[in-house]
C-alpha cells in the first residue's frame, strides 16, 4: 500500500493501514519492544471477530500492542481484570465539543411557522454570541470526559468556532483549535482536529456572509491558517495523540470553486477531508438550483470523492449518489441521536456498506455521548423505514460495532479501531456482572454490549496502555465538572 499520511513521521504507516478497506490488513508491528511491558488479562478480550477467554495481550512502552498470549506464565504475569471483558475503544468519528453547552436548552418546539431546526438555532446563536475563550476549552474537556465514560479513545472534532464572541479575529487564528487539542490532551483522548472552513452564509449568499464567529476567509487564507496549525501540531505532538484535517462545512457554507481549492491542499497533504451533505432534502434542492447537482454527486463529479472523504450526514442521498460513495470507497459518518433528536432521519447505511462505502459514527450535538447507542439507533432507524429487521446486516452487532471503531478509525485516519499486535493499546473494559449485560455468554456479548450497555457498565479506560478512566472515574472528574458547571451558569443566566 502506498503510504499516505499527513506527516512523514513512521507510526503514521499504521494510519495509513488504518485507512485501507480491509479491517483485516492490521499493520505490520513497526515498533521494538519497549524495555517497559504492560498486560492485562481479562476475563474476555475482543479480537475482532469473537470474545476470547484465557488471552492476555500485552503493550509496549510506546503503548503499542506486542503480542498475544496464553502462556500460563504470561497470564500470571498480566494485571487481572476479573470479572471484566475488553474491547477496542470506540472512535467518534463527528463532534462539536461545543455543542455540549446547548444540552437541554432546545428541546421545546419552535414557532409553527419558523423551520423545525429554529428552537435549536436560536439556542446554539445565543451559546456562540457568549462563550469565552475559557468556556470553550472548559465544555471541551467535559464533552471529552463524557466521550471516555462511553468508551470513546478517539475524536473528530469538526471544530469550527474561530473568532472571539463578538466576531473578531483572534490574534492566532488556530488559538481555539488549538485550545480543544489541549482540551483533549489534558483527558488523554486522541483527536484529530478537522479545521473548519465557512465562507458563507447560504447557496447563493456572498462570500463573507458567514456567522462572524466561524467565518475562516477565503480558501487561500484558510489553507495558510491550516497549513500554519498542522505543522505546528506535528512539531508539538505525537503523530497519533493529535492531528489535523480539513473539513469546508457543507457547500452551503463553502462555494464549490473554494471547497475544490480546500479539496486540493487536502489532497497535497494527504489529509482528511470531511463535510456535512445532504443533511435535509431543502440543502439538496438549493444545491441543485445553484450548481445543477445534488451535494454529493457535485462533488464526485469534481473529483473531491476518495477514500479519505468522508460525508457527515448523507441523509438525502440517492441510490445514484450511494454507488459514487461505495466506488469511492468513502466514509458516511451517522450520526443518529443527533439526526433522532433534531428529526432529521436516517442515512441509508445498509446500501451504502452493499456498495463498498464506510459507515462510521458520530456523537455531533451531545444531545447524549453514547456511541454505542448511536450504533443501536443507526439501525432501529432502520428499521422504523423499512419495516424489517436487522436490516444494516446478517450479524447486526458486528457490523454496528465494526462503524463504531474500524470504520471510524479510517475516517479519521486513525491508529487505532481493533486491538491488533501494532496498533495502540486502546481499550475500554465492561463489568460483566452489571444488570445491563449479566448473563451474556461468549457468543451474545457482543450483541449485549451494542444493543443494551449502558455507561454505567464501563469502568477502565486505557488509551496507548495509560489508564485514562479507572472504575468509571477519571482523574480530574471533579474540576472539570465544576468549572463547567459554573460555565453553564454564566451561559445561561437569565434565559
Ligand atoms: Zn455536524
Amino acid at each position: 500500500m502506498k503510504p499516505e499520511s499527513h506527516d512523514r513521521k513512521p507510526v503514521t504507516n499504521q494510519r495509513d493501514a488504518a485507512a485501507g478497506n480491509s479491517a483485516a490488513a492490521a499493520p505490520k508491528a513497526v515498533v521494538s519492544r519497549g524495555p517497559v511491558e504492560t498486560g492485562w488479562l481479562p476475563d474476555w478480550v475482543y479480537t475482532g471477530e469473537k470474545f476470547e477467554p484465557g488471552l492476555a495481550f500485552f503493550a509496549d512502552a510506546l503503548g503499542r500492542i506486542t503480542r498475544f498470549s496464553r502462556e500460563p506464565a504470561d497470564l500470571a504475569m498480566a494485571r487481572r481484570l476479573a470479572g471484566q471483558a475488553a474491547l477496542p475503544g470506540l472512535v467518534n468519528a463527528h463532534s462539536h465539543a461545543f455543542h455540549r453547552a446547548l444540552r437541554g436548552r432546545a428541546e421545546l418546539r419552535g414557532r409553527a411557522d419558523c423551520d423545525a431546526l429554529s428552537s435549536w438555532l436560536k439556542a446554539l446563536d445565543r451559546v456562540a454570541a457568549r462563550l469565552s475563550d475559557e468556556d470553550i476549552f472548559d465544555t471541551a474537556r467535559m464533552a471529552f470526559m463524557e466521550m471516555l465514560l462511553a468508551g470513546i479513545t478517539c475524536v473528530g472534532e469538526f471544530h469550527y468556532v474561530h473568532h472571539r464572541p463578538d466576531g473578531a479575529p483572534q490574534p492566532d487564528p488556530n488559538f481555539l483549535g488549538l485550545e480543544v487539542i489541549r482540551a483533549a490532551r489534558d483527558i488523554g483522548i486522541r483527536i484529530a482536529l478537522l479545521k473548519v472552513a465557512w465562507v458563507r452564509s447560504d447557496f447563493r449568499a456572498a462570500a463573507g456572509s458567514a456567522p462572524a464567529r466561524f467565518f475562516t476567509g477565503p480558501a487561500d487564507r484558510f489553507v495558510r491558517d491550516a497549513e500554519a496549525l498542522r505543522t505546528f501540531v506535528a512539531r508539538n505532538y505525537p503523530a497519533d495523540d493529535a492531528w489535523m484535517g480539513v473539513a469546508p462545512h457543507s457547500l452551503a457554507a463553502v462555494p464549490l470553486d473554494q471547497l475544490k481549492a480546500i479539496g486540493t491542499y487536502a489532497h497535497s497533504q494527504r489529509l482528511r477531508l470531511h463535510v456535512h451533505v445532504s443533511t435535509r432534502a431543502g440543502e439538496n434542492a438549493a444545491c441543485a438550483a445553484e450548481y445543477g447537482r445534488t451535494p454529493v454527486a457535485l462533488l464526485a463529479e469534481h473529483g473531491l470523492i476518495d477514500k479519505r472523504f468522508s460525508a457527515v450526514d448523507a441523509i438525502q442521498i440517492t441510490d445514484d449518489e450511494v454507488k459514487l460513495l461505495g466506488a469511492a470507497r468513502a466514509t458516511v459518518c451517522a450520526c443518529p441521536i443527533t439526526g433522532h433528536n433534531l428529526g432529521l432521519g436516517t442515512a441509508p447505511a445498509e446500501k451504502l456498506i452493499a456498495a463498498g462505502a464506510g459507515v462510521a459514527l458520530g456523537t455531533d450535538s451531545h444531545v447524549q455521548i453514547d456511541l454505542l447507542k448511536d450504533a443501536r439507533l443507526l439501525e432501529y432507524g432502520l428499521r422504523t423505514m423499512r419495516q424489517q429487521r436487522a436490516v444494516i446486516g446478517a450479524d447486526v452487532a458486528t457490523t454496528l460495532f465494526h462503524a463504531a471503531t474500524v470504520t471510524g478509525a479510517r475516517s479519521l485516519g486513525a491508529t487505532g479501531g481493533a486491538l491488533e499486535v501494532g496498533r495502540p493499546a486502546d481499550f475500554f473494559t465492561v463489568n460483566l456482572y452489571d444488570p445491563a449485560i449479566a448473563g451474556a455468554d461468549a457468543g451474545s456479548l457482543l450483541a449485549n454490549v451494542v444493543f443494551a450497555l449502558e455507561r454505567r457498565a464501563i469502568r477502565d479506560v486505557w488509551i496507548g496502555a495509560r489508564q485514562r478512566l479507572a472504575n468509571g472515574r477519571h482523574s480530574l472528574h471533579g474540576p472539570i465538572i465544576g468549572r463547567f458547571v459554573e460555565s453553564q451558569a454564566r451561559l445561561w443566566a437569565g434565559s
